[in-house]
């Protein structure tokens, strides 16, 4: 991590505006908010800015734009992109972490919203609406670290999309500080809202370059009161996938989740907690969920189900969780194989989506490219099948030094990439762009398309210092 040091002047300035506090400038207090949660990316900023009011935020924007520091937007820094942090492209920017705005605004369980500031803890989140006996169905395996306005600003997805859509879908109102300190507030509760441009969704995924969330307002449901979950093994990811196409149908729409993992990822689950066992044997696992709010016989429309798909063979074997342990227990394969390859190192990551009717190819295509060109590299293929999304991660050699294996790394990412744009899908499903994966998305838009997020960026932050870097390159024109 490298330290630029802040000059006297500018930390007495940003201690005028936000207290002693509110700034951290010093290594060993900038430390955690510099390394991400994978640990594969540590930045560096001039300062790390912690405002404990919007009136803050509003204020240490401006005293930011007079100074002409670049600003960084940052939640609970579980992005897998490096989208809050710098990664060497943005050195002397300051860090504005939104912690300290975390209260809960209010519960309308009657209009089924709810408001709170950007900093509060998804999973925090989720408790307050189930208190009120509502579902929040943005659903993550970070949800114990990452905030409402990451979530927002990433667009987050995670295993409930498949139902309820993405966050984009689950918001419907924000509250932002604009790149000249303005506060845009488009809260009103509604759920239908037709007049003209719908301002909030350019904030949704635009990663924290067009200003800084300050609060969100989210749309509830009604508590699921019944879930069933199934563990199933199956022979192949075609037989997932005709599997999926007739769940859809087959369980009346009740699906809210259907995720798919390659039983190459076990051993990696089992890194996270060896006690993990896989509930079945075949070389394609699927997790299913339905739920459902009101008194449908669930389990029995489920086991109905599998019955008829076990019987056409396109299920080898199904385990039903008896108790909301064992359903647990079924997710823990799920969210520990991701822990477990953070546990073994670096690895190449991606968060690929393709039309649900071509994941077997994208996975065939990039296992075969990885077992040819990167003989002892590992395939690890996972993920939301239900919404398109695979997680197509490679784990390199454990005797291959680490400065090596990220060299090679660059190159079967920019491979999987092909692959997947072959196939016309995205390079992110659901992580974002961030840095890591600027260039790849700058350089695949068609020059309109450029236009446009230019013309945009450029019309709401002229002085392009709202997370430069982060979606938008650095070292040329945003034109
Ligand atoms: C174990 C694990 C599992 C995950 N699973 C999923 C998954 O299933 N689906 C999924 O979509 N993601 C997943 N992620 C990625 C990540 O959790 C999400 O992208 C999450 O939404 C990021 O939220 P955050 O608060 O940590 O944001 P950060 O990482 O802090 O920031 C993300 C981006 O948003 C910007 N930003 C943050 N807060 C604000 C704000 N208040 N205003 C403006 N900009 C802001 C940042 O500048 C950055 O560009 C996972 C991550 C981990 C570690």
């Amino acid at each position: 991590m490298t330290f630029h040091g802040i000059s006297p002047d500018i930390r007495a300035a940003l201690e005028r505006v936000l207290g002693q506090s509110g700034v951290a400038a010093d290594p060993t207090s900038m430390a955690k908010y510099l390394a991400d949660w994978s640990g594969d990316h540590h930045g560096s900023a001039l300062a790390v800015l912690k405002p404990a009011s919007v009136a803050e935020v509003q204020a240490a924007v401006r005293l930011c734009g007079t100074l002409g520091l670049a600003m960084i937007p940052q939640g609970g820094n579980t992005g897998l992109v490096a989208g809050a942090i710098d990664i060497g492209t943005t050195p002397g920017a300051v860090v504005i972490s939104l912690e300290r705005l975390n209260r809960i605004r209010s519960v309308d369980a009657d209009n089924f919203t709810l408001q709170a500031d950007a900093g509060c803890i998804l999973q925090h989140i989720k408790d307050v609406a189930d208190d009120q006996d509502c579902l929040f169905p943005l659903a993550l395996g970070a949800q114990g670290s990452c905030q409402i306005g990451g979530n927002a600003a990433s667009n987050a997805g995670g295993v409930n999309v498949l139902r309820y859509g993405m966050a984009r879908d689950l918001i419907v109102g924000l509250e932002v500080v604009l790149p000249d300190g303005d506060l845009w507030s488009g809260f009103s509760g509604l759920r239908k809202d037709n007049r003209g441009y719908d301002l909030k969704q350019l904030f949704i995924g635009a990663e924290g370059t067009l200003g800084i969330i300050t609060g969100v307002e989210v749309k509830l449901s009604p508590k699921p009161g019944q879930i069933e979950t199934a563990y199933l093994g199956l022979p192949s990811f075609e037989s997932a996938i005709a599997l999926f196409r007739q769940a859809r149908r087959g369980c009346s729409d009740l699906i809210s989740a259907f995720e798919i993992i390659g039983s190459e990822c076990m051993e990696l689950a089992r890194l996270a907690d060896p006690t993990i066992v896989a509930p079945v044997d075949a070389p394609v696992h699927v997790l299913i969920e339905l739920s459902s709010s009101a008194a449908v016989e669930l389990r029995s429309l489920l086991v109905d189900f599998l019955a008829g798909v076990m019987e056409r063979h396109l299920v080898a074997d199904a385990v039903l969780a008896e108790s909301g342990a064992q359903a647990k227990a079924f997710w823990a394969i799920r969210e520990g194989l991701v822990e477990g390859q953070a546990r073994r190192g670096y690895h190449v990551r991606t968060d690929l989506s393709v039309r649900i009717s071509d994941i077997p190819t994208l996975i065939a295509q990039a296992r075969g490219f990885v077992a040819l060109e990167h003989p002892g590299w590992i395939s690890q293929a996972y993920g939301h099948a239900g919404d398109g999304n695979i997680h197509f991660n490679v784990l390199p050699p454990l005797d291959l030094a680490e400065a090596d294996a990220r060299a090679r790394g660059v190159a079967i990412t920019a491979r999987l990439y092909d692959i997947v744009t072959a196939l016309g899908g995205s390079v992110s499903a659901e992580h974002g762009i961030g840095r890591t994966r600027q260039r790849v998305y700058w350089t695949g838009m068609s020059p309109v398309h450029r236009r446009l997020v230019s013309t945009l960026k450029n019309a709401i932050d002229p002085a392009g210092l709202m997370n430069p870097g982060c979606l938008f390159p650095v070292t040329e024109t945003c034109s």
